[in-house]
């Protein structure tokens, strides 16, 4: 049985205080069942801070990025090992609007997604369609190449714990979602994909989020289509309690 992975993913959101307020008030509420796991995505400062602030807690925190290399001449860049020293245990690789405004490339998601794994990090691999592919019926050909260029090299064990979110880039933060319907077309799609790179039973374990403007609202018929097993979220997780009802969706 596969968990519900619920990621907030704040992007270039809230200061310190803010942050502190925010996992005093869910950190206690967050639900300890088998059945999803909760994750945090904040901006870099705040990170090693909020490793503290929630040990011992069912909340998880992840980087939203980081470079492939561990350590050198990358100014202004943060490597795996940072992030593995202060306790993170995910991060966010490929999200398109680091694909669209930093020139990431599925070579270079490739690269960090080894790296992530070469250090102990789980990542969550972004991957998703334009609105001029949706309408060209490319979706499920881009997507698919996506995720063979990010799974590429991988043991089968490490594609089992990758996680990978669908996010359409027409429905991030435009209150567009995709139906629950063609969600899960693309989601059942993307473990076809895996099924054919690694097993029927690596496909069956991978964990398959949908993200685009997700809210409390439609997150409960996103949550019950057979091949959707979480949400990576922007807009509503960056609310206390809009991100503790996602979580609680997914319990
Ligand atoms: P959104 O963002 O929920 O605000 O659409 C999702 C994302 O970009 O991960």
């Amino acid at each position: 049985m596969r968990k519900n992975v619920i990621a907030g993913n704040w992007k270039m959101n809230k200061v310190s205080q803010e942050v502190t307020q925010f996992v005093d008030e869910i950190v206690s509420k967050i639900p300890t069942s088998e059945n999803v796991e909760a994750i945090v995505c904040a901006p870099f400062p705040y990170l090693a801070k909020l490793v503290e602030q929630t040990e011992g807690t069912a909340l998880k925190v992840s980087a939203q990025n980081m470079h492939f290399e561990n350590e050198g001449a990358f100014t202004g860049e943060v490597s795996p090992i940072m992030l593995k020293d202060i306790g993170v245990t995910h991060v966010v690789l490929g999200h398109s609007e680091r694909r669209e405004y930093f020139a990431e490339t599925d070579e270079t998601v490739n690269k960090k997604v080894h790296a992530a794994f070469n250090h102990g990090l789980t990542p969550i691999v972004c991957v998703g369609e334009t609105l001029e592919q949706r309408e060209a019926n490319e979706t499920k050909a881009h997507v698919e190449k996506q995720v063979k260029q990010a799974i590429l090299g991988l043991t089968e064990a490490q594609v089992a714990e990758t996680i990978i979110a669908y996010e359409p880039i027409w429905a991030i933060g435009t209150g567009k979602t995709a139906s629950s319907a063609d969600a899960n077309e693309v989601c059942a799609h993307i473990r076809q994909v895996i099924n054919e790179v690694t097993s029927e039973k690596t496909a069956q374990e991978v964990v398959i989020q949908y993200g685009g403007s997700v809210k409390p609202a439609n997150v409960d018929e996103l949550l019950a289509q057979s091949d959707i097993d979480g949400a990576l979220v922007g807009g509503a997780s960056l609310e206390a309690d809009s991100f503790l009802q996602l979580v609680e969706a997914g319990a």
